[in-house]
């Protein structure tokens, strides 16, 4: 078989197109191979198809394509223009790439599958791409996979901020909880910012929306009063967002009292933030023991973490009236306990009650927002370093959108 009829095969490139020429380079480590069509051929204009005769070609252009074994193939042709005497002159579609894409289709196909499984230096370094065009063709493949997304409203949404950079940046992510996938991304945690996902959809769609799961952040709320009838049903200050509150309380106690232990020369508390940050079950056995004796301990961190894990069961009942009993008792526990942090988030949970205990007319999982947090936590330190907003919205859609962003072939 000669050289040009294995790469015809290889790069799947069928008539009117053939390949005329193929150039190995060892040094460089390359493969060149020209594509031309024949003569003759006529082509459709890109915008009303009408079949037309070649106008004239543009100059030579080269997409990266598929290597063949190892050597980096690239695919060189020069596009026919067709003259639409509606259109004027346009450069028709080849069939091996989108338009603008300096790849062809199946090295983007590939690239994406390399890009779902690693950072983005290690899928550049392993396609042997530059920085800027590992995050091009991800932009490009969130772009596609947006624009053929349908417009429709998921019925459970949740809606969190995330910090975006240093300090006071943030971005807001709506998220579809029975999927598990990121709907919208906005800048900041504004009422505005949630205003905006709320805009794109049709009233149909708002119509739909039976639940959305949010953190007791006023500006949040009042976005979803705007825009959602009976809004007061349907929010709900969910599980996750809720013990993160308490959470932080606990580490603030613990804080205070280990600064407060260490002046006395007592390191006691030292290296002791993630035993009692974790929940009880999930911390691993290899603490059981110095964890057991320091939950013992007449310590006020002890006292925070007993009353925060308390409140975790909340959730776990099968009646709200149980739960509305748990409550009260846990509130009085809680506002006793001298411990100034836990009493404020005791507070602030009792001003949004109401919207706490619609978890049991909605029976919301708390699963799909601490998947993502873990996920967005994840992708940050991969993008550590080149920390742009744009870039990390990129990736958030890129890997959490739940979308189709494969190229198509003509
Ligand atoms: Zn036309």
């Amino acid at each position: 078989m000669e050289d040009t009829d294995l790469y015809r095969h290889l790069l799947g490139i069928s008539a009117p197109w053939e390949v005329s020429r193929v150039e190995l380079c060892v040094k460089g480590g390359s493969v060149d191979v020209w594509v031309t069509h024949a003569k003759g051929t006529r082509f459709a204009c890109p915008e009303c198809e009408s079949t037309l005769a070649v106008y004239d070609h543009t100059d030579e252009r080269s997409w990266r394509h598929l290597d063949s074994c190892q050597f980096a193939t690239f695919l060189h042709a020069k596009a026919p223009r067709v003259n639409c005497a509606e259109h004027g002159v346009r450069q028709v579609v080849v069939p091996w790439a989108e338009p603008m894409s300096r790849f062809t289709v199946l090295f983007e196909r590939l690239a994406i599958d390399v890009l779902k499984e690693c950072d983005v230096v290690g899928a550049c370094r392993i396609l042997g791409l530059s920085w800027d065009e590992g995050w091009h063709l991800m932009e490009r493949a969130v772009a596609r996979g947006l624009l053929r997304r349908p417009v429709e409203a998921p019925v459970h949404l949740g809606v969190d901020e995330k910090a975006a950079g240093r300090g006071q940046d943030y971005i807001t992510i709506v998220s579809d909880v029975d999927q598990g996938t990121v709907r919208f991304i906005a800048d900041e945690r504004k009422e505005a910012s949630l205003d905006a996902y709320f805009d794109t959809l049709p009233a149909a769609e708002l119509a739909r929306i039976e639940a959305v799961a949010i953190d007791m952040w006023e500006p949040y709320a009042n976005s979803v009063r705007a825009h959602l009838a009976d809004a007061e049903k349907k929010i709900v200050f969910d599980r996750f967002h809720v013990m993160g509150h308490m959470t932080t309380a606990v580490d603030t106690v613990r804080k205070a009292e280990h600064r407060r232990l260490k002046e006395g020369g007592d390191n006691l508390l030292a290296g002791t933030k993630y035993m009692w940050i974790t929940s009880a079950e999930n911390l691993p056995e290899r603490h059981d023991e110095r964890f057991g004796a320091l939950r013992n301990l007449e310590l006020k961190t002890s006292r925070a973490w007993a009353i925060k894990e308390d409140l975790r069961y909340l959730w776990d009942y099968k009646m709200r009236a149980w739960a509305d009993k748990h409550w009260k008792r846990w509130y009085f526990w809680a506002t006793h306990s001298r411990l100034k942090p836990v009493i404020e988030v005791a507070r602030m949970i009792k001003r949004h009650y109401d919207g706490v205990m619609a978890f049991f007319a909605h029976r919301l999982t708390s699963a799909t927002a601490e998947g993502i947090n873990s996920r967005i936590q994840a992708i940050r330190v991969q993008a550590r370093g080149y920390r742009n907003r744009e870039n990390f919205k990129t990736a958030i859609y890129f890997h959490l959108g739940g979308l189709d962003l494969y190229p198509t072939a003509a």
